[in-house]
């Protein structure tokens, strides 16, 4: 038996299951850097600093412990590549790896180890709370899966914000109702920033890898503060802990021109490495719930996202893809205007959401929901394209997670299949949570003519075309009965200038 675990740059877990038995005497650890993974989708180039900083920094700690390590810098071949060269040199017998994020890597992970006649072994991925069977056995044979239903299910199995008598903490599963507030109109006030990390030696060497390596991708690396270690990931949870989940809850939805992180956790990326466990960072909320007596719409609507919506899209990733990879709902097939690689649009909200995901590689939920989502939705873009972008361009970005937001959440792209309805919204939503209308070329109620702000000529546009569809769906009834306040003449003016929009997307 020649044992030989793979650890991908998304599995940055000291105490990962596939660590389990390991022999330092007999087995080894391989990691491999592969240009192919950057340069597969456009990614953004603090994506990649990210990676590869997190990479090294996890190798040199693997390797401070005396694991015995191949690490392959900047290698030009695909990881299977890589990997069937060193098994063939080494003459492996046995290749671990946890389950992959992405169902490419683990087909090619399969054909490898059918073509090299090994044995492959996929464990469970011990970083979350729900496995991929548990998740499959809880949807059954139901056609339309709900988040509510199954945070419900998490909340009771792992005892998570519970009373002894089995009932939520506080009398309700969600408070979502006061977690929609916006920012004062005199602007956000005082937000307490996130901590954000000085490079080191390691990650400076990365960026100025980064930077001739991939000059030609997008984003700026000027800015790059992510954590890049457990230890920096633990400090950035508890200074959250301690400064920012008070306010998270009350401002989960608001936007502000150059406030890109609001009170959000900026987590995401440390979760998705496996830097932290969803665990420790739901233990933690709680404990500070407990200790120092916070509101409760903070902490529930915080640990919604990680034991709710995080473990729910993962389920939903391996139990419909691959076909929720090609879902196409509404059969939109309009590219995607360029000016989403450069901000380069008359849209104030766009411009904002689109500027600071290239500066940090981030851009909070209801950015990417209502902003750029809503607009990709009502513009009819190919979901394929939309997917390809949020892949691209956010550090958090792994398909598991990436997916179903982008092409469940924002698109709808697989209609009723695990959320209710699709989620648009027209400036005056925009106009509410943000202040992004004030400086902006168009007017948020205008709803055709040169001013009218492409997001309500497009989100009427949408109502007038599926009205038939929206009439059936109970949670968009009304919404649907807004348009009877609308004369015909006056929609059939609207439909016009959104077929103008549609033909000059790129122009907007
Ligand atoms: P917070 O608002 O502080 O939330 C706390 C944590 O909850 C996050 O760190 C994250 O781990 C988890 N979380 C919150 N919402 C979701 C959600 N809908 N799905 C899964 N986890 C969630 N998240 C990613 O991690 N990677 C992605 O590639 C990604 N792509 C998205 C694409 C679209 C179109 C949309 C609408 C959402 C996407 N999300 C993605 C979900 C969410 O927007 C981000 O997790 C969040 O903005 C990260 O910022 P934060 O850490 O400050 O989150
Ligand atoms: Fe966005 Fe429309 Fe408001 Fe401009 S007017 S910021 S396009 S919602």
């Amino acid at each position: 038996l020649k044992k030989l675990v793979l650890v991908l740059g998304d599995q940055l877990k000291a105490d990962s299951s596939a660590f389990n038995n390991f022999s330092p005497e007999n087995d080894h650890v391989i990691m491999i850097e592969s240009v192919c993974e950057a340069n597969y989708v456009w990614s953004h180039q603090a994506k990649i600093a990210l990676f590869l900083s997190a990479m090294r920094h996890f190798a040199k700690d693997l390797k401070s412990k005396k694991y015995p390590l191949t690490y392959i810098a900047k290698s030009k071949q695909p990881i299977v590549a890589e990997l069937k060269q060193h098994i063939q040199k080494n003459q492996f017998t046995h290749l671990i790896c946890v389950e992959p994020g992405e169902l490419r890597l683990k087909a090619d992970l399969e054909s490898l180890a059918h073509e090299l006649n090994i044995h492959l072994d996929l464990r469970q991925d011990n970083h979350f709370y729900c496995e991929v069977d548990e998740f499959k056995k809880w949807a059954g044979d139901k056609k339309e899966l709900r988040l509510e239903y199954f945070y419900r299910y998490m909340r009771k199995k792992h005892q998570v914000m519970m009373q002894a008598n089995d009932e939520p903490e506080g009398g309700q599963w969600n408070f979502d109702d006061q977690n929609r507030g916006a920012y004062s109109k005199k602007g956000p006030g005082l937000i307490i920033d996130p901590l954000w990390f000085e490079p080191d030696d390691i990650t400076k060497e990365v960026i100025a890898e980064v930077k001739e390596q991939y000059s030609n991708h997008p984003g700026q690396l000027e800015n790059f503060g992510w954590p890049v270690t457990r230890d920096q990931a633990l400090k950035a949870m508890e200074h959250f802990m301690e400064h920012r989940l008070p306010s998270f809850g009350q401002y989960q939805d608001a936007m502000w021109t150059n406030t890109p992180f609001g009170w959000h956790s900026i987590l995401s990326a440390s979760l998705n490495l496996k830097l932290i466990d969803p665990k420790e960072v739901v233990d933690a909320a709680i404990k500070v719930w407990k200790q120092k007596n916070i509101s409760i719409n903070a902490v529930e609507g915080f640990v919604r996202q990680i034991l709710g919506w995080r473990e729910f899209v993962r389920g939903m990733y391996y139990l419909d893809m691959p076909k929720m990879a090609k879902a196409n709902f509404y059969d939109h097939q309009r590219s995607l205007p360029k000016w989403y690689w450069s901000g380069e649009t008359k849209m104030a909200c766009m411009q904002d959401a689109i500027n600071q995901t290239m500066k940090f590689g981030y851009a909070h939920h209801i950015q990417r929901l209502m902003v750029t989502g809503n607009f990709a939705l009502l513009a009819e873009i190919l979901p394929k394209d939309v997917c390809a972008w949020y892949l691209a361009v956010y550090v958090d970005a792994i398909e598991w997670v990436e997916l179903p937001n982008t092409s469940g959440m924002a698109l709808f792209a697989n209609g009723p299949r695990f959320t209710s309805k699709p989620y648009i919204a027209s400036g005056a939503y925009i106009k509410r949570m943000s202040n992004y209308c004030d400086s902006c070329a168009y007017k948020p109620s205008e709803r055709y003519g040169e001013n009218a702000c492409p997001m309500t000529s497009l989100y009427w546009n949408f109502l007038i075309k599926h009205k038939a569809e929206l009439e059936k769906n109970p949670r968009t009834r009304l919404m649907r009965a807004n348009l009877n306040k609308i004369d015909v003449a006056e929609q059939h003016k609207i439909e016009q200038h959104a077929q103008y929009l549609l033909n000059n997307l790129e122009n907007i």
